[in-house]
């Protein structure tokens, strides 16, 4: 591993793709400080919704690293508590954006959590029959457990993730993480190691995976390669050309336009009854104004 040709000595904000030859697993890290911050900063979520939420970008990035697309990847959460709905959607340019909406009526007491519910994984791509979705129910109000659960059963891709989100005491936030996937058997090759071996050096793979410290995750000033040199050292992780990640909204005052044009004439009329409409783009709070004139062409 080196790091002579970076600049970004720490590897923060973009994902880190590595390989633990050795046990056949593939593995991502990344740890986001000011694109989660931005993100978090442009609204006023109580802390327990901004922790959710800071998870999921960190999750968004990883995932999205997984699989190959021209588009958009997109984790969504729907919850039947207080706690509504999350998303995040990362492009395959690396940016990402993310929201959430809650009961407002609860943003006192600031404990919310996820409830019953669904976490959805969508790729858009330019073709509509490129479109990939998947589903899975929340398990035990966990987000980590849930994507976890997703990929061993639906993809049956033994997968492990540590996760974790920080705001410091100046308020700043951080969330990153760490998966490995087992990869699956490589046809016509010859087999290094028999499945009792695979499943210890899976479980191996979880056992040092699971000593990973929140801290680490979370610690701005440490290298991503150190961290993962640290954990992984006598496996002797080889690690690949990073994916960059922007904070960028693909919000605009067209697309905007183009909603409040279409929605119905009887909505439409109770709107324009203002002479000036204000918009909010729900992901990146960006205020949008529109005359009655705009939304009825
Ligand atoms: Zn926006």
């Amino acid at each position: 591993m080196s790091d002579t040709q970076d600049a970004n000595q720490t590897h923060n904000n973009e994902v880190v793709l590595f390989s633990l030859d050795a046990l056949d697993i593939r593995g991502r890290a990344v740890r986001l400080d000011h694109i989660v911050d931005e993100i978090i900063s442009a609204h006023d979520y109580p802390q327990s919704v901004s922790a959710y939420v800071a998870q999921l970008i960190s999750l968004s990035c990883l995932f999205s690293s997984l699989f190959k697309f021209d588009g958009i990847f997109s984790l969504q959460v729907q919850s039947s508590s207080a706690l509504k709905m999350l998303a995040c959607d990362v492009t395959s340019k690396g940016e990402v954006r993310a929201c959430a909406s809650f009961d407002e009526d609860h943003a006192d007491e600031d404990d919310f959590e996820l409830g019953e519910g669904y976490v959805v994984f969508t790729i858009d791509q330019e073709s509509e029959k490129d479109r990939y979705q998947g589903i899975v129910q929340i398990h035990n109000g966990d987000l980590v457990e849930s994507v976890q659960h997703y990929f061993n059963q639906s993809e049956q891709i033994p997968t492990g993730i540590k996760a974790a989100c920080n705001q410091d005491a100046d308020g700043r936030w951080t969330a990153g993480g760490v998966l490995l996937q087992r990869l699956p058997d490589q046809g016509g090759k010859v087999e290094k190691t028999d499945k009792t071996d695979a499943r210890d050096q899976w479980q191996h793979a979880m056992v040092l995976l699971s000593s990973l410290t929140d801290e680490e995750i979370c610690d701005r000033d440490l290298s991503l390669h150190d961290v993962l040199l640290r954990l992984f050292h006598a496996e002797g992780p080889r690690v690949f050309d990073p994916i960059p990640l922007v904070k960028k909204c693909r919000c605009s005052r067209d697309k905007l336009l183009g909603v409040l044009r279409s929605m119905d004439p009887a909505e439409k009329a109770d709107i324009t009854k203002e002479p000036e409409i204000e918009v909010q783009c729900e992901y990146c709070a960006e205020k949008y104004k529109f005359s009655a004139e705009d939304i009825n062409g």
